[in-house]
């Protein structure tokens, strides 16, 4: 009968062994925007959950922070409009 010349070290074993558990994760279409998503949780392209609006997503805050920058444009003047007035010596 054969037999294993060497001893299956622990991290031999243990690296055969850590697939073991590892489970398919199932996905799902989002409702709202139809991207793959996770079930059961926030779709991470939208910020929908169960067809409502839960999380504010990057590019929603991209496009809050975008708009808020140009209004505080918007509200400063140019540095071109500043009239440099020269004083008289
Ligand atoms: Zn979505």
């Amino acid at each position: 009968m054969p037999v294993p010349k060497r001893k299956t070290s622990k991290a031999r074993r243990n690296k055969r062994n850590a697939n073991r558990n590892i489970e398919v994760c199932n996905f799902i279409n989002c409702q709202n925007c139809n991207q793959v998503a996770l079930p059961h949780q926030v779709c991470q392209f939208c910020g929908f959950y169960k067809g409502e609006k839960v999380m504010e997503t990057k590019f929603d805050r991209a496009l809050r922070r975008g708009s808020a920058r140009q209004k505080v444009a918007a509200r400063k003047p140019e540095a071109t409009d500043v009239e440099v007035v020269e004083q008289p010596k």
